[in-house]
């Protein structure tokens, strides 16, 4: 890459991300490449890529060239050392976790996860790994977490529902202190909003399907090393990987030993959706922020609305870390309604505003959260997680305002 497109600015830099790596036939969008297997005029060279002696292309389940051009475009946003697609944003992170980790390993997650991630890690705990679910929002929490087997410790940036905002900076120094893996699930920000590379973070994880996509066409996860962390401390890489380049060892576990092994490989097709989707990132972005800003206030300031969540909210518990941390506070919030409304009916009511699950859309969408997404996981852990039966979740959308605005005021009357 030449320096000059990495000067450039953020969307820039994304738009011209294809074109400057030098495409077939001059295209501005890289192609979707269907092929799943390569060849090599010299068959000496197909056996120096499955050695990883030469670079290229051996099986799509392992790489792809329209899904290596997406890789190329998220690890620039995120600033990072090189990044991993996978199917969605589970696989990512599910696939790293099962790769790094093992038995009699420790790891420390946010208590205020994605109810999916929240049953993953539960499911580990089969395979003998220790998981100790903490609120992230204070350093001091995760720091009495530790064990002499902490290996990772695992934060959203917002969580969703409550929006509860992670102690990043905080927590990305102890773990640097301490020589543990940081991950952080950037989904909820985006890298428009927040990198996590900037808080020391190891590991990135970004669902394409969310923000990044943005379209709700097309399912994708990212996992971006940021090569701040040292793999030579890493008990776990096998000896196999410990050559070469040491800031690629774990990325190269994760490669071998979850995407080709696991084999949850992001296809080309919705690769390039994801991309395509990509190029106005920051538009839909600060669009759907400055949205979810002004229906929080009206929400705030309605009767019927018992409580609001969102950090862009002075009276949010973490407002003013969220302002030292992201560009914008996000276009997640949740809404608690006052008793005596039902969230059905409300939800009946809404016309332009979709009850739906999925987030990141360019349309408003609403979940009732305990009757949904966090039903399977009981009613205690729900209470813990500070989720009552009357909350509903908004991704806000890039909607007029106004339209928003009145769709809530009709429903709520
Ligand atoms: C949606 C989501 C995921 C999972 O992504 P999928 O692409 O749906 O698998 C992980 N983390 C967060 C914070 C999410 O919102």
């Amino acid at each position: 890459m030449s320096s000059k497109s990495d000067a450039s600015g953020f969307t820039t830099t994304n738009l011209h991300a294809d074109r400057r790596d030098h495409p077939e036939h001059g295209v501005l969008h890289k192609p979707v490449h269907t092929s799943v297997a390569f060849t090599y005029d010299d068959a000496h060279d197909l056996a120096a890529v499955f050695q990883g002696k030469k670079p290229g292309y051996n099986y799509g389940r392992q790489q792809n060239p329209t899904v290596n051009a997406l890789q190329n475009r998220i690890t620039k946003m995120e600033q990072g050392l090189t990044s991993t697609a996978f199917a969605t944003g589970m696989a990512a992170i599910g696939s790293a976790l099962f790769a790094l980790l093992r038995p009699g390993d420790h790891i420390i997650s946010s208590a205020f996860l994605f109810g999916n991630t929240n049953s993953l890690l539960n499911s580990f705990r089969n395979f003998g790994i220790d998981v100790s679910f903490v609120d992230t929002t204070r350093v001091e929490n995760v720091e009495a977490a530790l064990t002499p087997a902490t290996r990772l410790v695992f934060t959203e940036t917002i969580a969703n529902p409550v929006t509860q905002v992670a102690d990043l900076k905080l927590i990305g120094q102890l773990c640097a202190s301490k020589g543990i893996i940081y991950m952080v699930d950037n989904t909820m920000t985006s890298p428009w909003l927040f990198r996590p590379a900037q808080v020391g973070a190891s590991l990135i994880v970004n669902s394409l399907t969310k923000y990044i996509g943005g379209h709700g066409n097309a399912l994708g996860g990212m996992l971006t090393d940021t090569g701040l962390y040292d793999w030579e401390k890493f008990p776990n890489i096998l000896d196999l990987y410990r050559q070469g380049d040491v800031r690629l060892w774990g990325t190269t576990q994760i490669r071998k030993k979850g995407l080709r092994d696991f084999g949850a490989t992001l296809g080309p097709e919705a690769a390039h959706h994801l991309a395509v989707g990509s190029e106005t990132l920051p538009l839909r972005m600060d669009r759907a922020a400055d949205n979810a800003q002004r229906l929080a206030e009206f929400c705030e300031s309605h009767p019927r609305i018992k409580k609001v969540y969102y950090p862009g909210l002075t009276t949010h518990p973490q407002h003013q870390l969220a302002r030292t941390l992201f560009r914008k506070p996000g276009a997640i919030m949740s809404i608690d309604l006052q008793d005596d409304l039902d969230c059905f009916d409300f939800l009946n009511q809404l016309d332009c505003v979709i009850a739906s699950s999925n987030l990141g859309d360019t349309r408003t969408l609403a979940i009732p959260v305990a009757h949904t997404i966090f039903y399977e996981m009981g009613a205690e852990r729900r209470a813990s997680m500070g989720i009552g039966d009357n909350m509903i979740r908004l991704s806000v959308g890039i909607e007029d305002i106004d339209d928003l605005l009145n769709d809530f005021e009709q429903a709520l009357k």
